[in-house]
This record gives C-alpha cells, sequence and structure tokens, in this order.
C-alpha cells in the first residue's frame, strides 16, 4: 500500500524488516527489544547510537544536547514556557497554522502575557506564511517560536523567519527533511511520528545556553529539561521500542546518503505533485496562496466539487493508495509526502492524478 497518511504515518521499510528479523531475539538477548531492562548494555547501544545518529545526520555542534523525551509536541507546548520564560522572560510566536495557534495558546496557559504574537495569518485560514515586513517581534524578546511545517495547511518556512533572536521551533512534521544551520535555534522539538518513527518519542535538540535558562527546580521532574540532560534521557524508562525503531530509521537514513539525499528526493517529489496541480489549475486548486510557502511534506488541494474529492479517495484506495482524506476542518485533499514516501509512490499518485483530470474533467 502507498501510504500518505499525514501521522502516524509511513516508515521505512528496510527499517521495519530489520525490526521484524530482531523481534524475538535483540541483539542475542533471546528477548524482544521492549522485554529488557533500559539500564542494559544492549539497550544501552540503541539508546546511544540514536542520540549519535541525529548527531551526524543533523550535523550538530557540541554546544546542543539531543533529549529523547515523551507526550509529544504537545507536552513541549508546556514545557517550553514553564523551562524557559522565568524570571520575566518575554517571547514572541508566529502563528502560522493550527499547530502554532495550540502552541501559543498553551504557552499563554503558563506565561501569560510573556507570550506575544509576532504575526498571524489566521484571517487567511493560515493560508500563506507571514512576509517579514509584518513580523513584531520584540527588541526583549529571549526567542521566537515557529512551526516550520504546517501539517494541517500545507506551508512550510523554507527560508526561516528574518530576526536575529533565536528560535524555538516545532519541527514534528518536517524534521531531517533536509539539512540546514542548527546555529540560530535554541531549542527544536518533534513528535516522532512523521519523519523519524513511531509515535512515543519526542525528539528534542537544546542549545547549552538554553539549557543554562531553565531555572526549573520547582517544577515536577519530568518537566524540566535540564534533569533529562543530565541524565541523558535515562531519568526514567525511556520508550525504549520507539527509540529503537528511530534508531533503525536514522541507520536506514544514513545508508542511502544522509539528509543531502532525502532532500534531493522530497524536491523532486514535490515538483512532480506540484507539477500536477499547475498542469491541470481549472480542475486542482490548492489550498495555500503563496507558491513559495507551498510545503514539500503535505500538500493540501480541492477538486472541483465535494463529491469529487470523495470519488478521488475511494478510487485512490482502490488503486492502493491510502490516507488522501483532507484535514476536517479544511476538507478536500491532503498529501503528505514525508521522507519515506518515494519519489516513484509520487508518480503513481501523479499518474493516478492525471488520469483523474481526463476522466472527470
Ligand atoms: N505540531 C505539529 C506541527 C504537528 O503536525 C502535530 C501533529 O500532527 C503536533 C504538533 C501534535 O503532536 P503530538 O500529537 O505529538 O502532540
Amino acid at each position: 500500500v502507498i501510504n500518505f497518511y499525514a501521522g502516524p504515518a509511513g516508515l521505512p521499510l528496510p527499517a521495519l524488516e530489520r525490526a521484524q528479523q530482531e523481534l524475538l531475539d535483540f541483539a542475542g538477548t533471546g528477548m524482544s527489544v521492549m522485554e529488557v531492562s533500559h539500564r542494559s548494555k544492549e539497550y544501552d547501544a540503541v539508546h546511544e547510537e540514536a542520540l549519535a545518529l541525529t548527531r551526524e545526520l543533523m550535523g550538530l555542534p557540541d554546544n546542543y544536547k539531543v533529549l529523547l523525551l515523551q507526550g509529544g509536541a504537545h507536552l513541549s507546548f508546556g514545557m517550553i514556557p514553564l523551562n524557559l520564560l522565568r524570571g520575566g522572560r518575554k517571547a514572541d510566536y508566529i502563528v502560522t497554522g493550527n499547530w502554532a495557534e495550540k502552541a501559543t495558546k498553551e504557552a499563554k496557559l503558563v506565561a501569560g502575557d510573556h507570550v506575544r504574537v509576532a504575526a498571524s495569518t489566521k484571517d487567511e485560514k493560515f493560508a500563506r506564511l507571514p512576509k517579514a515586513s509584518e513580523l513584531k517581534i520584540g527588541e526583549d524578546s529571549a526567542f521566537v517560536h515557529f512551526t516550520s511545517n504546517n501539517t494541517v495547511e500545507g506551508t512550510q518556512w523554507k527560508e526561516f523567519p528574518k530576526t536575529d533572536k533565536p528560535y524555538v521551533c516545532d519541527m514534528s512534521s518536517d524534521i531531517m527533511w533536509r539539512p540546514f544551520d542548527v546555529s540560530q535555534f535554541g531549542l527544536i522539538y518533534a513528535g516522532a511520528q512523521k519523519n523519524l518513527g513511531p509515535s512515543g518519542v519526542t525528539l528534542t535538540i537544546i542549545r547549552e545556553d538554553f539549557l543554562e535558562m531553565c531555572e526549573a527546580s520547582d517544577l515536577p521532574s519530568y518537566l524540566r529539561y535540564k534533569l533529562h540532560a543530565e541524565k541523558n534521557s535515562l531519568y526514567n524508562t525511556p520508550p525504549t521500542f520507539g527509540i529503537y525503531i528511530l534508531r533503525n530509521v536514522l541507520a536506514y537514513n544514513k545508508s542511502i546518503g544522509g539528509l543531502k539525499a532525502i532532500e534531493t528526493a522530497n524536491r523532486k517529489k514535490g515538483e512532480l505533485l506540484y507539477g500536477c496541480i499547475d498542469r491541470h489549475a481549472g480542475f486542482y486548486k490548492g489550498f495555500v496562496t503563496e507558491k513559495a510557502d507551498r510545503s514539500l511534506m503535505n500538500v493540501d488541494f480541492f477538486l472541483p466539487t465535494p463529491e469529487l474529492d470523495d470519488t478521488f479517495v475511494k478510487e485512490a484506495k482502490k488503486a492502493g493508495m491510502v490516507g488522501l482524506k483532507g484535514y476536517r476542518d479544511i476538507g478536500g485533499i491532503r498529501v503528505s509526502t514525508y521522507n519515506a514516501v518515494s519519489v516513484q509512490d509520487v508518480e503513481t499518485l501523479v499518474g493516478f492524478m492525471d488520469e483523474f483530470v481526463r476522466r472527470n474533467g
């Protein structure tokens, strides 16, 4: 089946086949990885490899710590202000979609008016990203929060917001889609369930000066970034099976040429899919209004009628392609083309789309 679900999403087949082979006998233990202690040397090797592969694939400098946490992006929405917006610190949040808005609301619950909105495109249904001239960022801002890819609306910051302030970023739906310079990022967080592995693991990357800003000894232990960093993400029982699959995915990503190779495939997939939408502009209508903002991870479009949207989804399913129904608030079609979706998968979809226009256009 070709999996275009928005998340949890498809994973590279070789990473799953490796898990299948090792399921009943992990590292010669005679047990599954989920049955061995998180303090065992066999699990520890997986844990260390997942951390090291993250560093290597993303080219992280030594002043960044990699944490493997739980609670998804949702827990991070709260942990970020709880740890960082202390002692009168303020931050600016760019509201570009459903998830960015949720992040902002959660932060305001914790830090009230110390959380400010730098810009919002809600009045335009989040169908574009704000321009540099629309961003209002305070001189006193400790960080600028943004969502690098808006999963619901299908916009993506291919060039990051123009500011000299550090970034805090929700990369849940496009982490590792390409190499990028991390040096302006104070903190990055991403639920694993789109580009990295199963839900239940939240990859978090934090710069040392941001770690130092976390004055959080009055918080419940699990909510303190500093504690997780000191304990190498083994303060409590980590999601061992999820981290094991993450390791398999990262090892596979390395074997195919790392993030550079992944970027090449992602750009090709975008050309194919947007090329098809633009070629049949009278039939397929993209949701995003600015071409430069179009996401290479989630592609939203409409057919001429909601009935045709439904027929499209049903016929695609019969042809072996699943997960194409649009998000409930937007409707239409959403194609999620995360890293595990191949160029060939997108070629198959585009062939189907061309043919669909011929029959229904
Ligand atoms: N942020 C983004 C960009 C997302 O795409 C999602 C999930 O779809 C979330 C946050 C919510 O993630 P979680 O369910 O892991 O908390």
